[in-house]
């Protein structure tokens, strides 16, 4: 039999690296191509019957359906959240799977260090030393312990941060839309949680409801100081009312490993060149904003995770007919999709 023809788009060296150790690599023919998914990239799919694809890959409907109409049968995720796929517009056509946890340690980790980073001044204790500069002025910090956290989403990722959190002896609050209730997690309604917070991280999907849940309102009823963490999803967050409100003394510090506008920038090297992005360099510009590109997720456990789930999501579907991974938009809007998980959703 064939081989499945998998065409991955937004390779990196650290995910060839990760697919090609991984335990079913044998039984997928893989084309590795740097360039991501786009309505301009299509094409590039031709012939096979997956493609294999990350946060920033673009499946709107136009993609979708060329992608359909080119006999690709299957859009495999190697991430956990799907706002980049028209969903909706997907099903009947092409099914979709997803990695739905790899290392949520790796990403909760990365919150706190983003957190300790900042509050702790490392970034700019880092750059001083390295240039025999001693001094300490202007590296003043505060103590994590006592403080409130307010989390906002409280899955998989959020859950392990508020762990932590509480290893720092910080008083942890939560809101979530659909609160656990197997859990001692106090929670609070989104607008208190915004009031008491002293830094607040996000960890809940993108969604047209959650879209810029910071926003100039939210950030008006916030506490001075505030610091605002965010290695979710960068739409979460409206960037110019975050600047405005760091402008305003208001925001104290935002740490930030996603960003609304990340697609054409995050995952290349720009060192070289004028970056066209004026908001996303102001952002950068600022003394008290920590920027890094959607790196939460990137340790060694995480793709090893990430390539076997994939290749497994994958010769599931193609050779025993089972997709336990699948995104549908039955299964999440309507909640009722009669096939979901084990087997196919259509
Ligand atoms: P999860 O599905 O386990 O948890 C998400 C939680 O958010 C759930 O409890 C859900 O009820 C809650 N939620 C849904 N809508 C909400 C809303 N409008 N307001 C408040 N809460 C809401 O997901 P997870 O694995 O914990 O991942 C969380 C997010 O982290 C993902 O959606 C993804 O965007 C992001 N992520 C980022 C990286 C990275 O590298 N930066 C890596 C993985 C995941």
């Amino acid at each position: 039999m064939d081989k499945i023809k998998v065409t991955f788009f937004s390779a990196k060296d650290y995910d060839k690296e990760s697919f090609e150790k991984a335990e079913l690599r044998d039984m997928v023919d893989i084309t590795y191509l740097e360039t991501r998914l786009s309505p301009d990239t299509y094409k590039l799919a031709e012939g096979s019957d997956v493609v294999c694809v990350f946060v920033n890959d673009d499946l709107n409907a136009f993609v979708i359906d060329k992608l359909y109409e080119m006999g690709v049968k299957l859009i495999a995720l190697r991430c956990a959240g799907y706002n980049n796929v028209d969903i909706e517009h997907a099903f009947g056509k092409l099914h979709v799977v997803r990695v739905p946890a790899y290392s949520p340690y790796a990403v909760a980790e990365h919150a706190m260090a983003l957190l300790l980073t900042s509050i702790r001044r490392i970034h700019k204790a880092y750059i001083r030393t390295k240039d025999f500069n001693f001094s300490l002025n202007g590296l003043t910090g505060f103590d994590l312990h006592g403080k409130t956290v307010g989390v906002v989403g409280t899955g998989k990722i959020g859950r392990i941060f508020i762990n932590i959190c509480r290893g720092f002896g910080m008083h942890v609050i939560a809101y979530d839309k659909f609160p656990a209730k197997d859990t001692d997690i106090e929670y609070v309604s989104q607008e208190e949680l915004f009031k008491r917070s002293d830094i607040i991280s996000l960890h809940c999907p993108l969604t047209e409801e959650s879209k810029h849940m910071i926003c100039k309102e939210s950030i008006d009823i916030m506490k001075k100081g505030v610091v605002i963490i965010n290695t979710s999803r960068g739409a979460l967050i409206d960037t110019e009312a975050l600047i405005e409100g760091i402008k305003a003394r208001k925001v104290g510090a935002a740490c930030l490993d996603v960003y609304e506008e990340e697609s054409d920038v995050f995952f290349h090297d720009f060192s070289g060149h004028i970056v066209n992005d004026d908001t996303l360099a102001r952002l950068i510009s600022m003394p008290n904003v920590i920027v890094t590109s959607h790196q939460a997720f990137l340790t060694a456990e995480a793709l090893a995770n990430i390539a076997d789930t994939t290749l497994s999501n994958i010769t599931g579907f193609f050779e025993n007919d089972v997709c336990p991974n699948e995104v549908c938009y039955k299964c999440e809007k309507v909640g009722s999709c009669p096939q979901a998980h084990a087997k196919k959703c259509f």
